[in-house]
This record gives C-alpha cells, sequence and structure tokens, in this order.
C-alpha cells in the first residue's frame, strides 16, 4: 500500500471509530501475542476515546499472555448490545476469526488491519501494510492519527505485539520502525524485562516436557534442507501440557544452523493436523502453506491439514519438495 493510500486508510479509519459508539474488536483463533497485543491495546484505547468495546475471540489468551490489561475480559461471544463497527487485527482473511466470522461479516462497517503477506483483505477500510513487523504496529500508528495519548496499560499491549512477532526483534520483518515504535512504547510505560519475562520465562514443567519430546521427535528430511518435529495428542496428556504450549517449541528447531525450513506438526484435539512452518529466507513459507490452504508471513507460516498426522505429513513434504526444486539449491547462485 503506498503512503498515500495507507493515510487515506488510516483518516477514513478514524471517521469511522469517530462516529461510532459501541464496537467490536476481533482478532485470529489461537491467538499469538500480535493478535492480542494489537487488539487489547487497540480496545483500550477506544474506551478511552469513550467507546464501548467488546474484544472477541473464539480461543482464550494463553497463560503467557494473561497479564496483558484486558486479556481477562476476551469472549468468544458477542456481546448483547449491537455494534456500529467491528475492528479486525492481525487476520489474513476473516475466515480467520473462525465462528465469529459471520458476527464481523454483518456488522454495518468493518476495519481490516493487518500485515500478513495474503492479500485476504476485507472490510471497508483496509489499514494493510507487509512491511510491519507487527500488526501492532500499525496499531500505533492509528492511535498517532486518533490522538489518543499512550498510556503504560496501552503501550505494554503493543511493545508486546511487536516483541513477539519480531522474534524479540531478530527476525528479518525487523525494520528501524518497529524499533522506534519500540522505543516510543518503552518511553511510554512499556517495561521490557517484565514482559520478556512474562512472554518467554514463565515456561511451564509441563510445557518445558513437551517441548522436550518435541526435541527428541526432531527429523531431517531433504538431506538436511528441512527438520521437522511431532506432537501427537498422546504427548499432551503424558505431560499435562495445555493446546497452546506449542507456542515457541518452532523457535527451537528454527534455532538449529543450516535448514532451509523447520515444520512442527501438532494432533489437535479435533483430529486436524496444526503446521507451523518457518523459512530461513530461501523459501517462501506463505506460499507453501497458502497451497496447503493456510497462510502467513515469508519466514513464518501455517495451515490447519484435515486427516491423519501420517497422511498430512506426507502432503507436507510433497508440497515442500516442490518448493526446494523450484528454488534451487541454497549454494547454487
Ligand atoms: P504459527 O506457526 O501458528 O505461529 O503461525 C505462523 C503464521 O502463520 C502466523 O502469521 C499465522 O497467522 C499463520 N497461520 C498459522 N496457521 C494458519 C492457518 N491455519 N491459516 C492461515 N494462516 C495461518
Ligand atoms: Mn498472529
Ligand atoms: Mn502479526
Amino acid at each position: 500500500m503506498s503512503a498515500r493510500k495507507a493515510t487515506q486508510a488510516r483518516n477514513r479509519a478514524t471517521q469511522l471509530i469517530r462516529s461510532s459508539k459501541d464496537v467490536l474488536v476481533g482478532t485470529h483463533l489461537r491467538p499469538d501475542g500480535d493478535a492480542l497485543g494489537s487488539m487489547l491495546g487497540l480496545a483500550l484505547a477506544l474506551e478511552k476515546m469513550g467507546i464501548r468495546v467488546a474484544r472477541l475471540c473464539v480461543d482464550p489468551a494463553p497463560a503467557a499472555y494473561s497479564f496483558l490489561p484486558g486479556a481477562e475480559e476476551i469472549g468468544g461471544e458477542p456481546p448483547p448490545w449491537s455494534a456500529q463497527l467491528g475492528m479486525v487485527v492481525d487476520c489474513d482473511g476473516l475466515s480467520r476469526v473462525g465462528a465469529l466470522e459471520p458476527v464481523f461479516a454483518s456488522l454495518p462497517r468493518l476495519i481490516d488491519i493487518d500485515h500478513h503477506a495474503t492479500d485476504r483483505v476485507f472490510g471497508e477500510v483496509q489499514i494493510t501494510d507487509v512491511t510491519a513487523g507487527a500488526c501492532a504496529e500499525l496499531v500505533f500508528d492509528l492511535l498517532h492519527v486518533l490522538h489518543v495519548p499512550l498510556d503504560e496499560e496501552i503501550a505494554t499491549c503493543l511493545y508486546t505485539g511487536v516483541l513477539t512477532d519480531t522474534g524479540r526483534f531478530t527476525y528479518g520483518n525487523t525494520t528501524p520502525t518497529s524499533l522506534s515504535i519500540a522505543a516510543e512504547l518503552v518511553r511510554a510505560g512499556a517495561k521490557p524485562n517484565f514482559i520478556a519475562r512474562k512472554v518467554y520465562a514463565e515456561r511451564s514443567i509441563a510445557a518445558t516436557h513437551l517441548l522436550g519430546i518435541a526435541l527428541s521427535r526432531l527429523l531431517a528430511h531433504f538431506g538436511g534442507q528441512v527438520v521437522s518435529a511431532t506432537l501427537t495428542r498422546a504427548d499432551f496428556t503424558s505431560t499435562g501440557a495445555a493446546s497452546t504450549d506449542t507456542e515457541g517449541i518452532i523457535d527451537h528447531l528454527r534455532a538449529i544452523g543450516g535448514p532451509r525450513v523447520a515444520v512442527l506438526f501438532v494432533q489437535a484435539e479435533n483430529g486436524e493436523v496444526r503446521v507451523s512452518l518457518r523459512s530461513d529466507g530461501t523459501i517462501d513459507a506463505s506460499s507453501v502453506a497458502l497451497a496447503l490452504g493456510g497462510g502467513g508471513h515469508a519466514m513464518a507460516a501455517g495451515c490447519t491439514c484435515q486427516g491423519s498426522l501420517d497422511g498430512v505429513r506426507d502432503r507436507v513434504f510433497a508440497e515442500l519438495e516442490k518448493w526446494l526444486v523450484t528454488a534451487g539449491s541454497p549454494d547454487a547462485s
């Protein structure tokens, strides 16, 4: 999106927000730090403007994010009152809100705020920028245009979004803008040490056992170009880990030097298999995920597949093989 179009979108969003008294904010199922930080930071800002807000997500916040202000107010059902406006953050396509899709689709007005690589935009106003490291950066820009002063709570939410989606400012999506926004948020009261501890250093013993099982299942494929690990339902039962305790496991696979792609397969409660993909940048993970019915970013993407673990693994590896061949050998120039 050009700078001029982005300014127009923010101005139009400002008009819609200022003319609304009741707003539904929403984000994607199995919310991550950016989804939650963006939604909760935006919700607090709207409330500061005197707007009634409902925070909606089909899944609750994972325990690691329960420190975020407003996390306890997230609901999976629409409120009893009617809203004039919906604002959906961090979703590449409205279907990512899951069962809440008809709720948002039927609102008079809808704003899409997102930074995914895929172009499944929706709503009457789109504030989208694929170069943003986190959706929280786009919310930050919007709050500036809305003249909502940042406070410690809003800053904590948005900082968490930028921190987590840039992999603690280490992924290729970390830009000078990500860093200056983070600096502004710290100036406004976000506490880097407190937030990093909450998000990264409070893993439970059960979740650490789950991580151990995943690492013990590490496999190399395609001559070491791809690494994978798999978690079955039995692993959750034996460790007592929650389904959200898979967060961060893929980062341990990504930390291996050499492979171009890391894949984590997780058998979900409903029999589906959740697939997380991470790339070193030589393969577009979002294209691989898109071909399998998912989406995401060039270096971090995912999909949810029906079928047995073995069947899904075969499909994912067959798809990956095509992309490994298309992209050529990493040594070829
Ligand atoms: P994850 O591996 O779950 O951390 O997800 C990495 C990225 O892929 C995030 O940007 C997600 O929004 C995206 N993603 C994961 N699963 C899906 C899915 N089933 N459909 C679309 N996008 C997905
Ligand atoms: Mn997300
Ligand atoms: Mn995001």
